[in-house]
């Protein structure tokens, strides 16, 4: 019967190791957490800037409620767009310095949107290895052929794109790769893609907010900028809160806004989320200081770990992954970790290749030196025990 071939599946995940579980939370996101009745130091959130529990994010979410109300209503082409999106995606797309942008409820539905809507039959995708799980659905939606390259390899990029048949060409690529924390070659990826006449998407959802100058993102951190670049930013990592967006070139984000099923067919987000974002936004670009202690305290992390037995992969962002291998292994460290209060998931496959589970340390503006300094000293002595 279905539901019993269902249970066996089910067996099989949990003999693999692989079997997942929600934990509640009792308290807003921050450095501590209260779960299970007990107070955890967390290494596990995207709020990279400290700004989901920021009092002034709060207070912009409820006056965005007394301004508009509670939901949209509708879809945006049909009543549920509000004078407060079109504010929030002008200040979005002079933000990201391109022409124009265009808002998603999610980062999930913006990347389906951007890969489905831009590639179609004929064409060809090209993908890094590691690229989110939403930029692949969203290839496979397209029903464009999908060309993997292995991870940032420009010159297997480069010799794809020579040799491919295809109608028109579509490089799609994270900026920073969520489970990696390691950097996309844009300079290099956007040469490719100019040698070849391709669009190039890119997923800024870790690098806007934390790097380049005043929290710009991937491209202003590597000062570029090309009517070619179709830029994804998502809007619950640093920015605090909620929702995504598309910024680029007027016309592929109007051919969006005509076509782009998961944006036609989906209620929009509230207009009080919208108009909350215009303060994540101001406070993304006057957080100077929290980017440079974020520095500081990646820096504090990385110096402390001697990698004799786990290896931190080699990240200069706030995610930094300790690679441990095994998927028991990594759900054993991540198991210590917990019964010593302080919370670091481990990241298993299908999430991350066969063999490379690990934890996923993620390091946020609002953790002190003495948060890092606890994690460092539990890991040294998890490291040394047999
Ligand atoms: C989190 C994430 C998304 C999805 O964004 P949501 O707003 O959470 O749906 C897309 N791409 C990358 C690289 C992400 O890490």
């Amino acid at each position: 019967m279905f539901i019993d071939d269902l249970r066996a599946d089910l067996d099989e995940i949990d003999r693999l190791g692989l079997t997942r579980r929600r934990r509640a939370l009792g308290s807003p996101c921050g450095p501590r957490v209260q779960r299970d009745g007990r107070e955890y130091l967390s290494f596990c959130s995207n709020d990279y800037l400290g700004l989901a529990a920021d009092p002034a994010l709060r207070a912009a979410i409820a006056d965005g409620a007394q301004q508009w109300g509670a939901g949209a209503g509708a879809s945006h082409l049909v009543s549920g767009h509000y004078a407060a999106h079109d504010v929030l995606e002008s200040a979005l797309a002079a933000f990201c310095g391109c022409e124009r942008a265009i808002s998603f409820s999610t980062g999930y539905m913006a990347n389906l949107a951007a890969v489905a809507t831009l590639a179609g039959r004929g064409d060809a995708i090209f993908a890094d290895r590691l690229n989110h799980a939403s930029l692949v659905d969203g290839a496979l939606l397209s029903r464009a052929r999908l060309c993997r390259y292995p991870h940032t390899d420009l010159s297997q990029l480069a010799r794809l794109l020579e040799t491919t048949p295809a109608r028109r060409r579509v490089i799609v690529s994270d900026t920073v790769f969520s489970m990696d924390g390691d950097l996309a070659p844009l300079p290099g990826l956007l040469d490719l893609a100019e040698r070849h006449d391709a669009l190039l998407i890119l997923d800024d959802a870790h690098g806007l907010g934390v790097l380049g100058p005043e929290g710009r993102g991937s491209l202003a951190h590597f000062d570029l900028c090309s009517p070619r670049v179709v830029l994804i930013g998502t809007l619950g990592k640093a920015a605090g809160l909620a929702g995504a967006f598309i910024a680029g070139d007027g016309r592929v984000i109007e051919w969006l806004v005509q076509r782009a099923r998961s944006y036609i067919f989906t209620t929009a987000a509230p207009p009080a989320l919208a108009h909350a974002l215009l303060t994540s936004l101001l406070l993304i670009r006057g957080a100077d200081e929290a980017r440079a202690r974020l520095r500081q305290l990646i820096d504090r992390l990385r110096g402390g770990l001697s990698a004799r037995r786990w290896r931190l992969a080699d990240s200069a962002t706030p995610i930094q992954p300790l690679i441990v291998g095994g998927n028991r292994e990594a759900l054993a460290l991540s198991a210590a970790l917990d019964e010593a209060g302080v919370w670091v998931p481990a990241i298993r496959p299908p999430t991350v290749p066969e063999g490379t589970a690990r934890l996923r340390i993620s390091l946020s503006a609002a953790h002190s030196y003495a948060d890092v300094d606890r994690l460092l000293e539990l890991l040294r002595g998890l490291e040394a025990a047999p």
